[in-house]
């Protein structure tokens, strides 16, 4: 089983897990939508890469915490691509700091990004995959929105919301033939951990080692390509949440 002949939307596609994610569905024949906030340059890179692999890709600006942004996104990835048939919400950020001093900017800019992105990405795209009564919409969790990790308040609820949401959205859509899952990753080495490796972490998770972006690639294809999963939530973790 291959994408061919489909399109796939990835938040975040611009470096991480998301250029991760993107690079594994192009090579399963997908044609690729990126969006990046800022990184130009790595987000027309990964497109770059992606098109080498003979499938079509495009980089788009967006602000996925923007109604009216995703809206205008969605529109235009719409015109340029076929149907899209996968939807990755991937996009995220860490405003780390400890509850009993975080600031409301820190608080905000967390949810608007992790979650209220998340909402407005499948709000936009939803429409046009129930035309067709078909679609895969996946999007990345964390262990912290399992598990809450102490200095991620902010982040933990946007992750926990994230899978309330999947679930809400799998149960209106399950009769659409449209699918919503989750993945919820460990300790990834992406620029988001890079100050965060060290022995006792590593020694903490039971397979012995961070995970790679690749890691999180492939719970993200097989969910691509899964038509009877819907709901779940999938651990890329190393082990660290048993
Ligand atoms: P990363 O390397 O920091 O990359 C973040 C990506 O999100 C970038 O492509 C960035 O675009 C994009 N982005 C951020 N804010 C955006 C916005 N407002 N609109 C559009 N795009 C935006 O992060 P990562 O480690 O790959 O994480 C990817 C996802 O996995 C996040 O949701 C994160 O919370 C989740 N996660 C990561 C880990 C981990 O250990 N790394 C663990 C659990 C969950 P620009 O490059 O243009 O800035």
């Amino acid at each position: 089983m291959n994408l061919a002949g489909r399109s796939a939307i990835i938040t975040g596609g611009s470096r991480g897990i998301g250029r991760a994610i993107a690079l594994k569905l192009a090579s399963l024949g997908a044609d690729i939508a990126l969006i990046y906030q800022g990184s130009r340059e790595k987000a027309e890179a990964t497109a770059g890469e992606i098109m080498d692999l003979g499938v079509k890709a495009i980089a788009y600006r967006c602000d996925v915490a923007s109604f009216a942004e995703t809206k205008e996104t969605v529109s235009a990835i719409r015109n340029d691509f076929a149907e899209i048939e996968v939807l990755v919400n991937n996009a995220g950020i860490t405003r780390d700091g400890l509850v009993a001093m975080m600031d409301e900017e820190s608080w905000d800019s967390v949810m608007d990004t992790n979650l209220k992105g998340a909402f407005c990405m499948i709000r936009h795209t939803v429409p046009l995959m129930l035309r067709r009564r078909s679609g895969r919409i996946i999007s990345i969790s964390s262990v912290s929105g399992l598990m809450g990790n102490p200095g991620q308040a902010n982040y933990s609820a946007s992750k926990a919301g994230i899978i309330g949401l999947t679930k809400a959205c799998a149960k209106e859509l399950a009769g659409r033939g449209i699918t919503c899952n989750a993945i919820a990753p460990g300790f990834i080495r992406t620029d988001m951990t890079k100050d965060m490796e060290t022995a006792d972490l590593v020694k903490a998770i039971p397979l012995g080692r961070m995970g790679t972006p690749e890691d999180v690639a492939e719970a993200a294809a097989f969910l691509a390509l899964s038509p009877y999963i819907t709901g779940e939530t999938i651990r890329v973790d190393g082990g660290i949440s048993m």
